[in-house]
Formats: structure tokens, sequence, C-alpha cells
């Protein structure tokens, strides 16, 4: 099996299994049928740029079946990540929806949603050896853009694992910190309540990728 079948086919968080089998689903939805799998990374390994979020929200990711698909904050970012010219359409709807990434992959901490959207730590840790064979595979990795404090910790826990050096980073929106040859980006995570309380803005946003991009293609 590959590593997205085995990500697919992953039952190891029995607390994340139940929640999702048990959630009523919103009636906007009742023509679904919900993916209520574990939700890959999508995009090109070989690109230069890694996007790690925390985990599928209930109705986006979990719902279609492709990460950052199908909810408000797959709307923020692919539409940013068109104006910055990582994708080729502004929507990220269904699997059929024809999106492509360039240059870039995208993946989660975590692989299930989660209720309230937060993870236990050991969910956490159950699910790392999918992060880390997933970075593992990007042999031509520049760029890591985390969305986010729990993704950022996700991958300072691969740093450690990994024994890879690093400085005492530290989380906080549009920083960035040198790692060897390789550059760590941070951001807030695009979910609604950072979207609509206007701690995160669009036009920031997309000024930042377009730097990552800039970056990423030097
Ligand atoms: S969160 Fe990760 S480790 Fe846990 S069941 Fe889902 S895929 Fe498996």
């Amino acid at each position: 099996m590959d590593l997205e079948e085995n990500i697919i086919n992953c039952k190891k968080c029995e607390r994340l299994i139940k929640y999702r089998n048990s959630r009523s689903i919103p009636s906007r939805y009742s023509s679904w049928t919900y993916w209520n799998r574990p939700v890959p990374g999508y995009g090109d390994i070989n690109g230069r740029l890694l996007i790690i979020g925390l985990a599928p929200a209930f109705s986006g990711g979990n719902r279609t079946g492709r990460i950052f698909t199908g909810d408000k904050s797959s709307d923020f970012l692919i539409s940013s990540l068109y104006e910055a010219g990582f994708t080729n359409i502004p929507i990220s709807e269904n699997k059929d929806d024809g999106l492509i990434y360039y240059n870039m992959y995208i993946t989660l901490a975590l692989k299930c949603a989660p209720p309230d959207n937060v993870p236990l730590k050991e969910e956490l840790e159950n699910c790392s050896p999918f992060f880390r064979q997933e970075i593992n595979g990007m042999s031509n990795l520049k760029a890591i853009l985390v969305l986010g404090k729990i993704a950022f910790d996700s991958f300072i826990s691969y740093l450690d694992n990994a024994d890879i050096k690093h400085g005492k980073f530290k989380f906080g929106n549009k920083t960035f910190y040198e790692l060897g040859d390789k550059r760590l980006y941070c951001s807030y995570h695009p979910s609604p309540r950072n979207v609509n309380t206007g701690i995160l803005k669009k036009a920031d946003f997309t000024d930042f990728l377009k730097e990552i991009k800039k970056y990423i293609e030097q």
C-alpha cells in the first residue's frame, strides 16, 4: 500500500472515528455522502513549497475528501493562493473542480476532523508518522508555511524527531526563520474566526504568499 492508501485506511484514533460517525450532518449538506475518513495531503510532492494546516473541518475536507476543500477556510486560502500564482483556479469546492497546485503540496498535522477543531496530543502523535513521510517525500523542498500554532508545533516536533538543528523559533504571524537551505514561514490559520475578526487580512496574507513564491523561485 502506498502512503495515501495507508492514511485513508488508518483507524488509530478511536475518538476521532466516533466523532465523525456520530455527528449530525448540517441540513445544507443533507444531499451529500460525507467522506468521513482521513484526508491525505494533495498537490505536487516534487514542489518547493509545503503548506501545513491543522486538520480537516467536519464539513470541509471531511465532507469532500480533499484537503482545504468546501469550506470558508478553503475559500480564503485557495483564492489567496490563486492571486499569488500557486493554483490554476481560485476555488476549491469538490474533488472534481479541476484544482491544480503549482510547485507546492499541502497537508495537515492531523488527517481526521477533531471535535471543535482541537486535537489531543496523542492524536497528533499517532498521526505524526504520516506527516513525517510526506515531508521526507519532498526532495525539492525549499520553504515550509505553517498555518497556525498547532501546525508550527507539529513541524518543530518533526525537526526534533529528525534531529535537525534549529534556533529558538517562536510562532508569529508573517514571520520567517532560516533553516539551513530552507526557510520556515509562519502565518495565522485562515479560519473563519481569524478572517471575520480581521486578525488575518486577505491583502496581507496574499502579499505574504507572493513573498514566499519569490523566495522559492530564486
Ligand atoms: S488522525 Fe491520523 S493517526 Fe488518527 S486515525 Fe486519523 S489518520 Fe489515523
